[in-house]
């Protein structure tokens, strides 16, 4: 595939250092700003205003938001910033896919990407720079936790790719370009719970993204005592980093099993608040050749996953610059399909997307915190 490299780069405006007001909480907004001397009695109305300008007009100046009162701007222009994340670089990919490099503060990077679909798109955000775990077939899983992001960044992803797509003002959620989000960047989201809890309300409130929490799914790798949490405080639709059919390869591929195992983890998941049909679970299981693709696997996790309404992800394994895994031979995908689906799950194969610019699933790690681990140590981690 040829690759279409759009490298841009945005001025930075110079504010740093003022207080961000994207990514607080309606509560933490109004206290900001009865601390810059708005009357208690207006500060709500405020903050419904200026969440209206933020994130649903996409507005990054205070000036222009003309129904406030001059003055009031002006006080808000000297106490907070709007400011976005620097875009780095931008690629875009033959089949429309588009990976963002963003600069946080501190200079750290991560990555959004964004995939198109004929009649809807899917933001896919990042929660933390690098992660703490280190599951064997992840690239981001090479590279150590710089630090969480703010609820902020999180929110700023989908901001600067409104930004980008253009889509700003009214738009009828069946016809959004970016109409769902997925927490299956970098990091584990229920490692970094309490931010990326506050970015997704700001996302769900209808003052705010206003995107619905069924059009929200978070992936985790298996953070047990945090699932039924994300269901009552959060509410989103739930992916699981599954992987395994066994401990003992899941111990390998998902290392935080030998803390949670599978027995923990679906206990977890049937206990999974508006566990229903209309809002099933989706199991992810990569698919690695000679590692977890067998028929057996297949039917063991049938047998596994019994009385949990479920739709099973299979991904294609996705190579990355030293992965010590292959991807399973298609007719292979396609018997583990076949087997589960005919135990009544539904079992779409991912197509992968945004391949040429190492944007799939899995691939996604920053230049600035290039691979600390040797290819030596990322076959010891494999057990090969
Ligand atoms: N930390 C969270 C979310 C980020 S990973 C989690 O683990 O769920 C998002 C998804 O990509 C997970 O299902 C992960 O297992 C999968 N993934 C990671 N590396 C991959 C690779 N190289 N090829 C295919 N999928 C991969
Ligand atoms: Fe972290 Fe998820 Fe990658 Fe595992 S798969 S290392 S939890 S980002």
């Amino acid at each position: 595939m040829t690759v279409t490299p759009d490298h841009i780069t945005v001025p930075r405006e110079q504010t740093a250092g003022l207080p961000q007001l994207v990514g607080l909480t309606r509560e933490g907004m109004r206290e900001a700003l009865i601390e810059i001397g708005t009357p208690e009695k207006q500060a709500k109305m405020r903050v419904g205003q200026i969440w209206q300008w933020v994130y649903q007009k996409g507005v990054t100046d205070f000036s222009e938001m003309t129904n406030l009162a001059k003055g009031f701007r002006e006080t808000l222009a000297e106490n907070f910033t709007l400011e976005r994340p620097e875009i780095v670089t931008k690629q875009v990919s033959e089949d429309g896919t588009r990976k963002y490099l963003l600069r946080i503060a501190g200079g750290h990077e991560v990555e959004a990407v964004y995939i198109p679909e004929s009649n809807r798109g899917t933001l896919c955000v990042s929660s933390q720079v690098g992660c703490t775990l280190n599951c064997t077939f992840c690239h981001t899983g090479t590279q150590k936790l710089v630090r969480n992001l703010t609820a902020g960044e999180i929110v700023s992803q989908i901001l600067i790719v409104r930004d980008d797509l253009g889509e700003w003002g009214n738009v009828i959620n069946e016809k959004r370009m970016l109409s769902n989000v997925v927490l299956m960047g970098m990091g584990e989201p229920l490692y970094n719970f309490e931010n990326v809890r506050d970015a997704m309300k700001i996302v769900m409130d209808n003052e705010g993204i206003s995107l619905s929490r069924r059009r929200i799914t978070l992936s985790t790798s298996g953070v047990v005592p945090e699932i039924a949490r994300a269901g009552e405080e959060i509410g989103c639709l739930l992916a699981i980093s599954f992987h395994a059919t066994t401990d003992a390869v899941r111990d390998k591929l998902v290392p935080i099993n030998k803390k949670w195992n599978i027995e923990a983890l679906l206990d977890s998941l049937r206990a999974y608040p508006r566990l229903s049909n209309s809002e099933r679970i989706t199991f992810e299981y990569v698919m690695l050749k000679g590692v977890n693709d067998s028929d057996e696997d297949a039917r063991r996790l049938v047998k596994l996953i019994s009385g949990i309404p479920a739709k099973i992800n299979l991904i294609p394994f996705n190579p990355w610059p030293g992965s010590p895994y292959e991807r399973s031979d298609w007719n292979r995908i396609e018997a583990f399909g076949d087997i589960v689906n005919a135990a009544g799950y539904a079992s779409p194969i991912r197509r992968p997307r945004g391949e040429d610019i190492m944007a799939a699933c899995g691939q996604l790690k920053s230049e600035t915190e290039r691979a600390r681990k040797s290819r030596k140590q990322i076959e010891a981690d494999a057990g090969i």
